[in-house]
């Protein structure tokens, strides 16, 4: 449903994704990790086109991505993502929050779209916070409505970007719980993560990107056990 064919991109000068292969098929869990700066949350953002590469092809869902905006509309419609920073509006509630893609992109009508969030809220267990503001509510919970919100739009594939890392230790499990769920589910899912219990229970493949390039992708079993790399053999040594 994913596939980058000897993607490159360049931030002026710098080329930060050197000749990217990557295929993903429906369904399948690909876990991403590496360094700092080596390419990760750039590759994930092409795929929906917060980023635009300038060689090579990336197809989502059988739309290849280019300059068309309908293009990009379309494929954005079937991927969701998770950030970091959560990325929620801060003067909308909750439920708001939710709401506002399916409303205005999808054209759900209100009652419908606050069904539906509610069922979301749900499922990442926090209804009861759907009157609240985000300011309101901690880290986890913050992310968890990210989650919530990104499923609103029935994505076909979701994208995580270091979901847990601005988290506090003892919110990282709430929202690894969530993501698990999802996981069992089926949904087609790219998460950049240095999480590895995370990536030995859901990954099928492991992709270690470093400097622009995916320089090892394997089983998690392999990949842990039997780094084939010394990038990711030092990588590994440094995040154990
Ligand atoms: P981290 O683990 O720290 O999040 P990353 O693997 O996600 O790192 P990217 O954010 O993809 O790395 O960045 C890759 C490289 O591109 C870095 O050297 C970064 O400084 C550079 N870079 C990222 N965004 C921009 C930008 N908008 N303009 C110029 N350079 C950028
Ligand atoms: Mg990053």
């Amino acid at each position: 449903v994913v596939e980058l064919k000897d993607v490159n991109k360049w931030y002026g000068e710098f080329h930060v994704l050197k000749e990217v292969n990557l295929q993903v098929r429906r369904g399948e869990k690909i876990v991403i990790c590496g360094p700092s700066g080596s390419g990760k949350s750039t590759m994930i953002r092409c795929i929906n086109r917060l980023e635009e590469h300038q060689a090579g092809d990336i197809n989502v869902m059988g739309t290849k991505l280019t300059g068309d905006l309908r293009n990009i509309e379309h494929v954005r419609r079937d991927v969701g993502m998770v950030f970091q920073h959560f990325n929620l509006f801060p003067h909308l509630t909750v439920l708001e929050n939710c709401c506002l893609a399916p409303i205005w992109v999808k054209k759900t009508p209100r009652k419908e779209a606050e069904a539906l969030a509610m069922k979301y809220l749900e499922r990442v267990r926090i209804p009861d916070q759907a009157h609240k503001y985000p300011g309101q509510l901690s880290g986890g919970q913050q992310q968890r409505v990210a989650i919530a919100r990104s499923l609103c739009m029935s994505p076909q594939v979701m994208l995580f970007d270091e979901p847990t890392s601005a988290l506090d230790p003892e919110m990282v499990r709430e929202v690894l719980d969530v993501m698990v769920e999802l996981a069992n589910e089926g949904i087609t899912m790219l998460c950049v993560t240095h999480e590895m219990g995370f990536a030995k229970q859901v990954a099928d493949r492991v992709i270690f990107m470093d400097r622009g390039q995916i320089v090892e992708e394997n089983t998690p079993e392999e990949f842990f056990n039997n780094p084939q790399s010394e990038r990711s053999k030092l990588f590994l040594s440094q995040i154990l």
